[in-house]
């Protein structure tokens, strides 16, 4: 991509209203701002942060659709902030196959403690093994749900029956669709997406 000239300050702060509203007052756009990945076929896959968007960018494993209208800025140059980027390469004819990881799993259970069903920020939520490692249980999709530490801590190395907890339904290996993306959703989505996701109707 072409380096561009360095803005200042206040020609970033003018764009972030431009840009749809990135960011709250007077943060900073850059520290907030996200990047949809787009798969080969144009389809929603993912929201990352813009730093790995221009590092897949200067790899060539992404084209760059659309632009932010603030700069990242370098000692030497700056360029533009990629806001929609599609994955270059075969398209995927197999479902997509969801990595598991701890921000997975949450997003899964909507950020619901699985055991008392209240919703928790992430930072409050732990990974339970449905059966316990000791048990044998595994690390994966479908012994896996988000539960609050008291639930935790109350169910210890027990099974939900041994503990008297149940759980609303089993945990299962999750697809992506459009919908996964909302969770991820900044408060204001960027005008630069509205081409490319589906909108809340
Ligand atoms: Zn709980």
């Amino acid at each position: 991509m072409e380096p561009r000239r360095e803005v200042d300050r206040s020609d970033a702060g003018a764009a972030q209203g431009e840009a749809g509203g990135l960011g709250e007052g007077r943060e900073d756009p850059l520290s907030v701002a996200r990047t949809l990945v787009l798969d080969a076929g144009y389809q929603p896959l993912r929201i990352i942060g813009w730093r790995r968007a221009i590092c897949m960018s200067f790899l060539d494993k992404v084209e760059v659709l659309a632009h932010y209208a603030f700069d990242i800025p370098t000692p030497s140059h700056s360029y533009p902030t990629p806001a929609v980027v599609r994955l270059l390469g075969q398209l995927r004819v197999r479902p997509q196959v969801v990595r598991f990881s701890r921000r997975n799993v949450y997003l899964r259970d909507d950020h619901r403690c699985q055991y008392c069903g209240v919703v928790f920020p992430a930072a409050e939520l732990t990974l339970d093994h449905v059966v316990p490692r000791v048990a044998g249980g595994k690390t994966s999709w479908t012994n896996v749900v988000a539960a609050c530490r008291p639930c935790n801590r109350r169910k210890g190395g027990r099974t939900p029956e041994q503990a008297g907890l149940t759980l609303p339904k089993p945990p299962l290996r999750p697809r992506w669709s459009p919908q996964r993306l909302l969770p991820r959703m900044p408060a204001a989505v960027p005008e630069a997406w509205l081409d490319w996701i589906f909108t809340r109707s």
